[in-house]
């Protein structure tokens, strides 16, 4: 079909005159605009259209050259890299195309200015609280975009695992429910374009790089909602995939080269085997599959070791940064693309953007695998990453199984201990939950005492923390991973809902004491500056407790964490290295003041955070 295609287009066109040339064939041309003034002043543009690969691009604007021109396989493609010198202005940028001598046509193409202190943005940091939220689940801002007519899959609340309409406008208008709870930032699960036949709401089959779902909203709109944010004290953290795309991207009909997407021949899954990457006796085998196979049959493989891929992915990633003046990107699936490419990623990222932050997803149990990938790690087979943070899946295994049955705090001391093992252990995002686990409250089996003090640690302990939408109203789901349960819709943001988590409209009297324990926690902790970055001194747990101390130079909170059913005397002097000079005690949850002297009464299965004076 495809051959058939090449040879009968230009006999057509002969038939036609110059009326089919004379209209435009570019019909992709990525990135869409980019800035004057970025630290790198190359950009790479991809062009895609019918039999395009001999069209001679050529640009008259000051500050403006063409460095190189890319042919590929496919003559559908050109790759053309830009030099954007210093002296370059904002403006529309012509780009004329030739074919044989003869001009084709031509394309604007916008240089924009960038926003004052675009190039020092600040990433997140740990005197943050992160929100996370599935978009599809949280509001439904706009029921008009619920279908789109071209988009593949139709709304249907109906199936845990389809469209719910949940949208970029239902965050927007509930920032104030976002920011009066106390959190500093939201991370969104993805929302670019996924056009997919089914199973799409999650966002992480990509189908356009450059392009908001439209069932979520608009490029303009995602920009309004971090302008917004911004103006109400709320980062907004972008999720990013660049390991696969979704199977229905546009490309996939036309691939550039042979080599564009791994395994494009025939299907091969990876092997999930993370641990591959490390092992020092592994098989080359193992690691090829590992790499190389795709993540699942909807999600293609993309093969960073194709240049052209490489520079794609980055640009794409710098040019939301830029767009949406962003705080911070979580990195899907981490380890998964090719590992050297994960280092160039970040680096150019972070040359771009010094200030900026990055947290990656590497779902290992063991803080080993997961601190090989921080910034300053001596890796003894020299592998060097620049990842400033990553999720801190240790802790959250270890903090469930210490809450939940007959655990320990062993199990968080134990691995709290191993913090040697990071360069950084304060930059790790900790949480109790995440959109790919059971909730909390049902991990630890709906005992509320239990979730209150998770949420206590989380919100006290080292790192900079992240709570998933709807924890505050203990939303729960079956012991069982089950996705669609998991991400189930926030009361209040459909109309019509029964119940609103928003306004407290009825709500259980526990979920209320549970959004009012949390709210307190996260305004509390806005202002706890030996929570965000002091240093963190713990005790070996004993009869149940697990004690630990937050101190900077201004501030030492006390942290006591009662998970037995009865009251428990405490003595202080197990405590006196970190208790010299203090007096009292203020608990920060009702206000109490307590005398720190000889031993305190610990309340049964209560956290006791106390700001010591
Ligand atoms: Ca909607």
């Amino acid at each position: 079909m495809t051959k058939i295609s090449r040879y009968f287009l230009p006999f057509c066109c002969i038939l036609c005159g110059f009326q089919l040339y004379s209209q435009n064939k570019i019909a992709h041309i990525e990135p869409p605009n980019w800035w004057v003034g970025m630290k790198n002043p190359k950009v790479q543009l991809l062009l895609h259209g019918s039999k395009i690969g001999d069209f001679n691009p050529s640009i008259d604007y000051p500050g403006v050259r063409i460095e190189r021109v890319t042919k590929v396989e496919n003559p559908n493609y050109l790759f053309v890299d830009l030099r954007i010198g210093s002296e370059a202005k904002a403006g529309a940028v012509k780009i004329n195309f030739t074919q044989a001598g003869k001009p084709v046509e031509s394309h604007t193409w916008q240089l924009l200015q960038r926003e004052p202190g675009a190039a020092e943005r600040k990433g997140f940091d740990n005197s943050d609280v992160l929100y996370l939220i599935t978009p599809d689940r949280f509001a439904n801002g706009d029921p008009k975009n619920d279908e789109v007519s071209g988009l593949r899959e139709k709304l249907n609340r109906s199936n845990p695992g389809g469209r719910h309409g949940g949208d970029i406008e239902g965050i927007r208008t509930h920032l104030d429910y976002i920011s009066d709870m106390g959190f500093t930032a939201v991370w969104l699960n993805p929302v670019l374009e996924n056009d997919m036949q089914s199973y799409s709401y999650h966002g992480y089959s990509t189908t356009d790089f450059y392009k908001v779902d439209p069932r979520f909203g608009t490029n303009e709109a995602y920009r309004q909602l971090a302008k917004e944010a911004n103006a109400k004290g709320i980062k907004l953290i972008m999720d990013m995939i660049v390991n696969h795309c979704g199977s229905e991207h546009w490309w996939m009909k036309d691939l550039p080269t042979h080599d564009w997407i791994n395994n494009a021949a025939a299907y091969v899954e990876t092997n999930h085997k993370k641990a591959v990457l490390q092992d020092p006796h592994v098989s080359q085998a193992d690691l090829k599959r590992f790499t190389d196979g795709w993540f699942v049959p909807t999600m293609p493989d993309l093969n960073q070791r194709n240049e052209l891929m490489a520079t794609y992915l980055t640009q794409n990633s710098i040019w939301w940064v830029e767009y949406l003046g962003l705080a911070g990107i979580r990195m899907d699936t981490y380890p998964y693309p090719d590992m050297n490419y994960m280092a160039e990623w970040t680096r150019s990222l972070m040359e771009e953007y010094p200030n900026f932050n990055i947290v990656g997803e590497e779902w290992h149990e063991t803080p080993a695998y997961v601190a090989y990938w921080q910034k300053g790690k001596m890796n003894p087979n020299g592998y060097e990453s620049d990842l400033k943070s990553l999720m801190d899946f240790p802790l959250q295994t270890a903090m469930s199984k210490a809450l939940s049955g007959n655990g320990s705090w062993n199990e968080v001391y134990n691995i709290l201990a191993q913090d040697f093992l990071y360069p950084n252990p304060d930059d790790l995002v900790v949480f109790p939950d995440n959109h790919d686990m059971s909730r909390i409250f049902a991990q630890l089996r709906e005992d509320f005492a239990a979730y209150q003090l998770a949420h206590a640690f989380v919100l006290t302990t080292r790192g900079t923390p992240q709570l998933y939408y709807g924890s505050e109203i203990l939303m729960t789901s079956p012991a069982e991973r089950n996705d669609g349960i998991i991400r189930s819709d926030f009361p209040g943001g459909w109309a019509g809902d029964p119940v609103n988590g928003f306004t407290g409209a009825g709500l259980t009297e526990k979920q209320k004491t549970a959004q009012d324990f949390v709210r307190k926690l996260l305004q509390w902790r806005k202002t706890a500056t030996a929570v965000h970055g002091g240093k963190l001194v713990h005790f070996i747990p004993r009869n149940g407790l697990y004690v630990y101390f937050r101190q900077d130079d201004r501030q030492r909170i006390m942290v006591i964490l009662n998970k037995n059913e009865a009251e428990q005397t405490l003595p202080l002097d197990w405590f006196s290295e970190m208790l010299q000079g203090v007096s009292n005690g203020k608990n920060v949850l009702d206000g109490s003041v307590l005398k720190m002297t000889g031993e305190i009464k610990v309340p049964a299965k209560m956290p006791l955070i106390l700001e010591l004076n």
